[in-house]
């Protein structure tokens, strides 16, 4: 999945180097790639940082909505990425047109962050600085990520000069062979000549605007790790956050356009046998940030913590059973059934929203607080549970625009319809799916809260059971 850093929060905090480690011998290589048409750079899901007041959100199956939003200006990209499924995705001529981004803005009038783009380069849109410029001008504080190939001096400029407050580029490697077998159509050299140009322009401007590095870690790129932080620091980048793939994509009724994407990352996922060696690496790596001064956020390699350590209402996203004790483990969930509608097996939530709290199944809490407490839209105007699903035929709460007249349901609307998800009482056809609008209505619709209350149980929505933050190794 595409993803990334608005607040400057990571996921996981760097931990202390313990010592550098032995010399770390080369992984076997990935064998070749299945020839499938595959999409691009993966966004890197952001996180903000937990504000005060949050505790307990996740009581309520109609939160408030949140303080941190993800909107994607534009649902597709220029390049390739073998892991990302924006090119595959159904929508990806969706471009979000700057008046309906304006009513996003003004129904959200107690945001403080928003990450621009999900899925997508955002400099493709032709307003996507327009955008930052508006948000910024309301105080809210605007990140994006990009793959940084689309980088003129005009836009170096905007980036330093719109109020942008961090942007994070995706380098997948420290050399061109590796960088361009992931990120297809890309240039290595262009990028490493545009992130020069990026910081050049920061430095005449006397900038504050945060760059970061972002790396999508996996079996293939694991041996440049040392080198793309030593990179990096030459080029003037103070961070690299290093991310896993965000999902397995082996949730039973995965749509098949994406099982190509989903080989892929069968064959791109650390396994277990690597883990040893990328603990090797890390320890290296953290010894190499600290000696170069560079902030390095590294993911966990085994799940986080025990059930026990979850909170009794709010889950840290990072926190997770052991796989002991979680019943749906990664190896398990291609065989789990779909997620029964929680409310089916549930009483009936009120449109008020009555607390899981009460429900005698309801473990500890939800290993995850997406659906809570951040908001992700798609340029197409779906409103998904997070940042992870990335796709509205995966998951969604809806569209909360209306639609055009004369226009037919589209793919993600009507997978909506058939959802397992789909929870008595919410909208039953494409037809009624797509009869409501509004950011509110969705938020606090019923699939929206059908979706929150299997969270918070141990039968999970299917898009859970195969992502990398419900297990804790994101
Ligand atoms: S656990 Fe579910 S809601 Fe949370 S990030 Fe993963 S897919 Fe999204």
């Amino acid at each position: 999945m595409s993803a990334v850093l608005p607040t400057g929060s990571a996921l996981v905090p760097p931990r202390a180097a313990t010592g550098d480690a032995a010399a770390i011998p080369a992984l076997d290589p990935i064998p070749a790639p299945a020839a499938q048409p595959v999409a691009p750079a993966a966004s890197t899901p952001v996180r903000p940082a937990a504000a005060a007041g949050d505790a307990g959100v996740t009581d309520t199956l109609t939160p408030p909505l949140p303080r941190f939003a993800q909107i994607e200006p534009i649902g597709r990209c220029n390049l390739a990425c073998r892991m990302c499924t924006v090119n595959d995705r159904g929508d990806e001529v969706a471009e979000l047109p700057f008046e309906r981004f304006v009513e996003l803005i003004d129904q959200m009038p107690t945001l403080q962050e928003l990450h621009l783009q999900g899925l997508g380069e955002p400099m493709l849109h032709p307003r996507f600085f327009d955008m930052v410029e508006l948000a910024a001008a309301r105080g809210i504080r605007v990140s994006a990520n990009t793959n940084l190939t689309l980088l003129t001096e005009s836009r170096a400029r905007r980036c330093v000069t719109s109020g942008l407050a961090a942007l994070s580029v995706s380098l997948d490697g420290a050399s061109a062979g590796v960088y361009e077998s992931i990120r297809l159509k890309a240039s290595f050299a262009k990028v490493l000549r545009n992130l020069d140009r990026l910081v050049a322009a920061r430095r005449q401007a006397g900038s504050a605007l945060h760059i970061r590095g972002v790396m999508v870690l996996m079996r293939h790129n694991l041996a440049e790790l040392l080198a793309l932080i030593e990179l990096l620091h030459r080029h003037g980048v103070p961070e690299l956050l290093v991310q896993r793939l965000s999902s397995d994509l082996t949730q039973p009724d995965l749509p098949r356009r994406y099982i190509p994407i989903r080989d892929y990352v069968a064959h791109a996922e650390l396994s277990d046998a690597d883990l040893p060696q990328a603990a090797q690496v890390f320890e290296q790596s953290r010894a190499l940030a600290r000696r170069l001064g560079l902030k390095l956020c590294l993911p966990k390699l085994q799940p986080a913590a025990a059930a026990s350590e979850r909170g009794a209402s709010i889950g840290s996203i990072g926190a997770m059973a052991s796989p002991a004790a979680a019943p749906l483990a990664a190896t398990a969930s291609a065989a789990a059934p779909p997620a029964a509608p929680a409310s089916a097996a549930a009483p009936a939530v009120a449109a008020s929203g009555s607390s899981p709290a009460s429900s005698p199944t309801r473990p500890a809490g939800p290993r995850c607080t997406w659906p809570w407490d951040q908001l992700y839209l798609t340029a197409a105007g779906e409103l998904l549970p997070c940042c992870m699903v990335a796709t509205a035929d995966r998951a969604s709460f809806g569209k909360v625009f209306a639609q055009a007249a004369g226009q037919g349901a589209s793919p993600p609307a009507a997978a909506q319809a058939a959802s397992p998800l789909a929870a008595p009482g919410a909208a039953s056809s494409p037809a009624a799916a797509q009869a409501s609008t509004g950011l509110l209505d969705r938020w606090h619709g019923s699939t929206a809260q059908a979706f929150r209350q299997a969270l918070g149980t141990d039968q999970p929505p299917a898009v859970c059971r195969s992502c990398a933050l419900y297990h804790g190794t994101f």
